[in-house]
């Protein structure tokens, strides 16, 4: 069994944020030694304000004030609910890894939002 933490253990090891943020548009900006990249913000559409790591499963809209880890993106972004976003990220983690994925509470993700 694995839950959220071991898949986004698996999909940052594979710089997973590259391809879920890949259909963001904008000049791409490094800070924080590349562990930080900015990005035009698909939400309000501020240029180099949307932030996401390369360390942690984790996103910020400076500008807008959007912000949470993976599961949040694929909620706002793509417009899934919870289960079907831990899905469609152990889908991913999945071609290189076997596991059953057990989908825990979102109460076990605070305190990843905001986290830098
Ligand atoms: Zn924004």
């Amino acid at each position: 069994m694995a839950d959220i933490q071991t898949i986004y253990s698996i999909l940052l090891a594979k710089s997973y944020q590259e391809q879920l943020f890949s259909d963001l548009i904008g000049i791409r900006k490094r800070e924080a030694g590349g562990r930080e990249t900015l990005v035009t913000c698909p939400f309000c559409q501020k240029e180099r304000h949307f932030s996401y790591n390369r360390d942690k499963p984790v996103w910020k809209c400076w500008h807008c004030g959007e912000g949470g880890d993976w599961i949040a993106y694929l909620q706002k972004a793509k417009g899934l609910d919870f289960k079907d976003a831990v899905l469609w990220l152990a889908r991913d983690a999945r071609s290189t890894t076997r596991f059953e994925v057990s989908l825990p509470s979102r109460s076990a993700f605070v305190g990843v939002d905001g986290d830098r």
